[in-house]
């Protein structure tokens, strides 16, 4: 359990993509000696542009189940259709989350609302891409309305025009007004995407955590020079345990 200033906050980290099973099982070793117990990781990623790496798919599902067993860690990865939640669940993935650009579209939604229905798997809730509160509003609603299981609301930044020196723009009063319109629904920070690059993540998670927010989303791998995907915003798991200190955030 990690705490900081005596408050429980639920701390949630992994690679941005699961890229072999050599990599997944260096970095979830590695995280669980920070303290992690929940290991995050990509295994169909929605790249904004064609020809980028998109996920390694179902063998990848595979790795995150043998962490599970071996190391006796959780898993949880993104899911955005019907199929997709279907073969996560096959594999006994512990929690999905539904990314930005997922969250965007109420078709899709409901579409995952449906499939979620009576499934008990707890589910985290990025915001959209755009700074839409309504947007994510419905979201949540229609994940409410069929008794999905919701774990969390993830606060990714917004796109904006210029969100220099971010990724995406902060904004974290938007995703304040979530918490106050649902109140029960945990609400994470996930710096990583919000920043874009390492050397930004410590202040945007200070700051996120003094405004009231509940936990980190953090990308982190264990060689993130390599890394398919968002190579510039991944920390080692070392640096991430490091971060924590700075941050006062400790594991009881
Ligand atoms: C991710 O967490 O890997 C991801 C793709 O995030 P987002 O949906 O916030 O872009
Ligand atoms: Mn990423």
């Amino acid at each position: 359990m990690f705490v900081r200033n005596e408050k429980e906050i639920q701390i949630i980290a992994g690679p941005c993509s699961v890229e072999s099973e050599k990599q997944l099982f260096i970095t979830a070793c590695s995280l669980q000696k920070q303290g992690v117990h929940i290991l995050r990781g990509g295994i169909w990623k929605p790249r904004s542009r064609a020809h980028h790496f998109e996920g390694v798919g179902e063998p990848g599902l595979k790795w995150m189940q043998q962490v599970r067993q071996k190391l006796g860690m959780k898993v949880t990865t993104e899911v955005c259709t019907s199929r997709q939640v279907e073969l996560a669940l096959k594999y006994d993935i512990d929690m999905l989350w539904i990314g930005a650009r997922t969250t965007v579209n109420p078709f899709i939604m409901q579409e995952l609302a449906d499939i979620l229905k009576g499934t008990n798997v707890p589910v985290m809730l990025k915001n959209p891409v755009c700074p839409d509160l309504e947007l994510w509003t419905g979201a949540v609603e229609r994940l409410l309305d069929n008794e999905v299981k919701l774990f969390s609301l993830i606060h990714r930044g917004f796109s904006v025009l210029d969100a220099a020196p971010y990724r995406n723009a902060p904004y974290m009063e938007i995703a304040l007004k979530m918490k106050e319109r649902f109140p029960f629904l945990p609400l994470l920070c996930d710096s990583s995407h919000i920043c874009g690059k390492r050397d930004l993540l410590r202040d945007i998670s200070i700051q996120a955590l003094d405004s009231g927010m509940d936990g980190l989303f953090i990308e982190s791998h264990s060689c993130p020079n390599e890394a398919l995907s968002d190579a510039a915003q991944q920390l080692t798991p070392e640096d991430f345990g490091k971060m924590l200190v700075q941050m006062d955030v400790c594991v009881q």
